[in-house]
């Protein structure tokens, strides 16, 4: 049974981080150069990292799939990225931020970390700026500041919408200076495929390079993941079509449990799924509920009717009818499940009748087609792209999307998984989100880590080590792990069956949509336990991957990703069934108060649920890490 000790630090809630920094363990200058630390991932969290520990002396190798780090999924982020900074004296502080992210987690996340990020996210603000990030600003010099969901303050700092490419390029060129000094090795087009442990601890990594097939070994004295999420375990969703769940899945395989896999998130804008050949699906950045209204047609008859000939009257705005309090910016969670509803009701609007308006018609009148084009020109675009639609003529058509995963590796506070060395950051860990993540709060976490928590912690983790200890690339585990790799590609190549990879991952998209989706049954989650394992035995016997294993080959990438997503897909399945209770974005239709919304049962699962490995075909072992809350007390959400 996996030992979860948080580590959370003792002493009064706001105090905690400043005390755990002054009582780390610190490697002094000298000694930092014989470090070797592996990155894995360079999206915000993962460059964050690797340039920071670069900075401070260690040695980085760090370890990307892609042609160039600034190709990370964290590219395409929109919205904006939450800080504390009060600029706007409408009320905010810290502890408001650390309260709105605890209750929009569904008070299933850790107070402590919850509260350090809060901490750290004024900093955050200031790093980048000082990086020259283009943050939108006011007339006089001042940092601008929108709404996003779930908050009643205005603290999210943005780039127009393109928030996550401005981040990146600054931490990619932060990343950049120290590749060119010598202190971070880059590997693109590198996939990590196996973690290798030596004597209980996570010493390096299997690495399969992506244009040659060449599998090499990497050791290190610590391994970072900053690997990304894995909502494309159901194939559809909003995020690159490249990430994936390989490394933390494989890590999982040694020993890292699992937390929380079934916690993931549907984005309520999203523009709708339009056919079965469609690859990925496009996200409308919450942003734009700044400024748009949401809403159906009141009467079912009118749903295909043009939305400029239903009269106001007719119209029924139900995030304003129902959270008055929070209206179009309540949570994802509960503005998706809404959405839902009034579509299973028979108002959704569209052919598939799968959709709700988004209407800026109001903020046309009050800000005029130019203020308006000015906050969200490139959204607009991108929506007339996709649509041949004019958003400042007729409503955007909207519908909820698979959108982030809250889930992930379990860390204790200072991002260590339970397998010792093994540090885990950004969206592929379970950390802060609790059951719902706040928007504009994924990047915020991600440079929290990488730039702020991760240097102090690691450092505390290496003064434990001695250095030079790390061991040979030649020891009996790096070898067994290769051959593992090596096992793996050749069984995929050797299937020759007679459906592409797509096939499988299109299946198993469905099976996690209709089953596992926004709303959740026993018997659905029953059914999908059964269907998972047997598409499993069908790719191992018909998945046809052309080519070999010799050179770039995509179909063999994608094999990869998806035996892995096929393992995982069951694992949250199998989360999903056994937490009894509705909480954020885990909805069981079985657990619900009267009036729909989530019924939580904090007596049996006021707790993380973290999976432990137990070998193939072997029902994982659940663990439980209790959640305490001592600073905040656990109520009924309530947007209302
Ligand atoms: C469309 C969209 C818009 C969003 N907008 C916002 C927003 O406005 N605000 C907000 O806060 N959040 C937003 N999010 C969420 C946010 O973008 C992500 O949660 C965040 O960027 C994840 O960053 P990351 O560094 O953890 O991972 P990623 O950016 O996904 O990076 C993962 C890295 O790991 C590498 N990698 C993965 N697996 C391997 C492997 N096996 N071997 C080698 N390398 C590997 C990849 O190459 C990549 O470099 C949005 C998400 C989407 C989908």
């Amino acid at each position: 049974m996996a030992q979860l000790d948080s580590k959370v630090p003792p002493g009064p809630l706001a105090d905690k981080w400043r005390r755990h920094k002054a009582d780390s363990k610190l490697v002094n200058p000298a000694n930092k150069r014989k470090y070797e630390v592996i990155v894995v991932g360079a999206g915000l969290a993962g460059a964050s990292a690797a340039a920071t520990l670069a900075e401070l002396g260690y040695q980085v190798k760090n370890f990307v799939f892609h042609d160039s780090p600034r190709r990370a999924h964290s590219i395409a982020a929109q919205g904006g990225i939450n800080a504390a900074k009060n600029y706007q004296n409408d009320g905010d502080s810290v502890h408001r931020l650390f309260y709105d992210t605890i209750k929009g987690g569904d008070y299933r996340s850790r107070e402590a970390n919850v509260h350090r990020l809060a901490e750290v996210s004024v900093n955050i603000i200031d790093q980048c700026a000082a990086q020259g990030v283009p943050f939108a600003r006011e007339y006089g010099g001042l940092l601008a500041n929108r709404s996003f969901g779930g908050a009643q303050v205005s603290r999210t700092f943005y780039a127009r919408g393109q928030t996550g490419q401005q981040l990146l390029l600054g931490a990619y060129s932060a990343l950049s200076r120290m590749v060119g000094t010598g202190g971070v090795q880059l590997f693109t087009q590198s996939e990590m495929l196996d973690l290798v442990v030596v004597g209980g601890q996570a010493k390096g990594i299997i690495v399969r390079d992506l244009v040659t097939g060449e599998v090499s070994r990497h050791a290190a004295d610590a391994v970072i993941l900053a690997t990304g999420g894995y909502g494309n375990v159901f194939n559809l969703s909003t995020y690159a079509r490249g990430s994936n769940a390989t490394a933390i899945w494989r890590a999982y395989k040694r020993g890292a449990c699992f937390a929380n896999p079934c916690f993931t998130q549907i984005h309520p804008t999203c523009i709708p799924v339009t056919g079965d050949y469609q690859s990925k699906l496009t996200l409308m950045s919450e942003s734009l509920r700044n400024d748009g209204r949401i809403w159906v047609p009141k009467k079912k008859e009118d749903r295909l009717k043009k939305p400029a000939d239903i009269p106001e009257a007719d119209r029924d705005y139900y995030l304003e009818r129902m959270y008055p309090s929070f209206g179009n910016l309540a949570p994802r969670d509960i503005a998706s499940r809404a959405a839902k509803r009034v579509c299973d009701e028979g108002r959704g609007v569209g052919e598939s009748g799968l959709g709700v308006y988004l209407d800026f018609s109001d903020a046309i009148k009050r800000l005029g087609e130019a203020g308006v084009r000015e906050r969200y020109g490139n959204l607009f675009d991108i929506y007339h792209e996709i649509t041949n639609e004019s958003a400042y003529q007729t409503p955007m058509r909207i519908y909820p999307a698979v959108h982030y995963t809250m889930g992930g590796l379990w860390v204790d506070y200072n991002l260590m998984s339970n397998v010792p060395g093994l540090f885990v950051l950004g969206e592929a860990n379970f950390s802060d989100h609790g059951a719902n993540r706040l928007g504009a709060s994924a990047l915020m976490q991600g440079l929290a880590d990488g730039y702020f928590v991760i240097p102090y912690t690691v450092g505390d983790y290496l003064a434990t080590q001695k250095p030079g200890s790390r061991p040979s690339t030649d020891a009996p585990e790096f070898k067994q792990a290769e051959e593992n790799v090596r096992g793996l590609v050749a069984r995929l190549l050797a299937v020759k069956g007679k459906e592409p990879v797509s096939h499988f991952h299109k299946r198993l998209g469905k099976i996690m949509w209709e089953l596992c989706g926004m709303a959740r049954t026993k018997a659905g989650l029953e059914k999908a336990l059964k269907e998972i394992p047997a598409l499993r035995e069908e790719f191992w016997q018909n998945v046809n991957v052309p080519g070999d294993g010799g050179t770039l080959n995509q179909s063999l990438e994608s094999a990869g990703r998806v035996a892995d997503f096929l393992e995982l897909g069951e694992l949250l399945c199998l989360d999903a069934l056994e937490r009894e209770e509705s909480c954020g974005g885990h909805f069981r239709e079985e657990y619900q108060y009267p009036d729909g919304e989530c019924k939580r049962d904090d007596e049996k699962f006021a707790h993380v649920a973290a999976w432990e490995f137990q070998g193939a075909g072997k029902k994982p072992l659940r663990n439980t890490e209790p959640l305490n809350y001592e600073a905040v007390k656990m109520s009924v959400r309530n947007y209302k």
